[in-house]
């Protein structure tokens, strides 16, 4: 593809993600609060909370949501506690779809903790981004979330086109992603000390696996600019309001939006 991938082949990268994820999945919630120094969850609230899930008009109209490369749960559960506590609406159905069945099952089994409400609306479904089950219907969600699962998928433009094809007209592609700090070059200096310094060694100490770690932070490295990813969103139909997404973090991450017209 032309979008820095040209040494791997798509499904030596597929294979290689899926390792990754396999490895990692039973540490993966505690690396994340470390790589981040808990930063990850910010951004997350704020992902959530700019979503507004739940918020219908009226109030408790049903919602159909598909969180993508939903993991162990991070944003699914946060959706749903927000559309039943913040909104209270308790007609929201989240989907919470993974490649990887040892990261669903590990999003499945922390969904027992939840209340019984929260978990009635939850559900799993092991799924490739690229090639969408048919049980999701064309047309058929108000929402589809992607939360740093974007920059593993071998195919963007092809995970694009079927979230495109899955929305109903009106409905909301959001993706949070880690992005580019290149406005700010002496906090990219610190950023890149830290992520290809530290992180690897983090993962080496506390996981025991430098290797998935270093793939993460060079995964990091090739994904598009802000504008760039924006305008991959756009050639796939979408329609973005302004410049089309917000940093976080001077960069770190970025939230990007369209709307399926
Ligand atoms: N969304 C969660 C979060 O924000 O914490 C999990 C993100 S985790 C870094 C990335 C996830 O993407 C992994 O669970 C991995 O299995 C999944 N993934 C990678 N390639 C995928 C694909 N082609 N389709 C669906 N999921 C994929």
């Amino acid at each position: 593809t032309h979008f820095g991938y040209e040494t791997v082949t798509e499904s030596e990268k597929q294979q290689r993600v899926a390792g990754v994820f396999t490895s990692v999945a039973e540490s993966y919630d505690k690396m994340n609060d470390l790589m981040s120094l808990g930063v990850h969850r910010l951004w997350k609230d704020h992902f959530v909370s700019s979503l507004n899930p739940g918020a219908t008009t009226p109030i408790g109209q049903p919602q159909t949501i598909l969180d993508v490369a939903g993991g162990t749960g991070d944003i699914a559960f946060r959706m749903q506690q927000h559309a039943q506590s913040y909104n209270s609406n308790p007609n929201v159905k989240i989907i919470v779809s993974d490649i990887n069945p040892d990261m669903l099952a590990v999003g499945r089994q922390r969904s027992l903790a939840l209340p019984a409400t929260h978990q009635a609306n939850l559900s799993f479904l092991e799924a490739n981004a690229e090639v969408l089950p048919p049980k999701i219907e064309d047309n058929s969600l108000d929402l589809y979330t992607v939360s740093f699962g974007i920059r593993n998928f071998s195919n963007i433009p092809a995970a694009l086109r079927e979230a495109h094809r899955v929305l109903k007209p009106g409905g909301v592609f959001a993706c949070l992603e880690f992005s580019k700090v290149d406005k700010y070059p002496l906090f990219n200096a610190f950023y890149k000390q830290w992520s290809f310094g530290a992180i690897p060694l983090i993962g080496q100490l506390v996981a025991g696996d430098r290797d998935s770690y270093q793939y993460l932070v060079e995964s990091i490295e090739r994904f598009p600019s802000q504008e760039n990813f924006r305008d991959m969103i756009v050639d796939a139909g979408f329609e973005v309001a302004g410049k089309g997404y917000e940093d976080l973090t001077g960069g770190i991450a970025a939230i990007h939006r369209g709307i399926k017209p």
